[in-house]
């Protein structure tokens, strides 16, 4: 079982973390990889990366292709935003 990604945390990991995008127009584009400095979060960093996150948006909830969101945890400087696979 991996450990949580953020510096300090030693719980187990609930969830792998997906850097995902898609560019949809002309020659379709799909990113979806690992984080690559965040690849884990637990339940509680999921939570505060989640409830943390700045989009810019009216609604802060909301996740856009091609946006940029800023996460506590999942920092990335490109376009698109984090997806979790629940680790099982
Ligand atoms: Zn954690």
């Amino acid at each position: 079982m991996p450990i949580c990604s953020v510096p300090d945390c030693a719980s187990d990991a609930n969830y792998e973390v997906i850097f995902y995008d898609v560019y949809p127009h002309g020659e379709i584009t799909v990113f979806y990889g690992p984080h690559n400095s965040c690849p884990y979060l637990c339940h509680q960093h999921l939570a505060e990366n989640e409830s943390g996150a700045e989009t810019g948006l009216e609604d802060a909830r909301l996740r856009r292709y091609r946006g940029m969101v800023n996460y506590p945890h999942t920092r990335s400087n490109g376009q698109g935003f984090c997806i979790y696979k629940p680790i099982t």
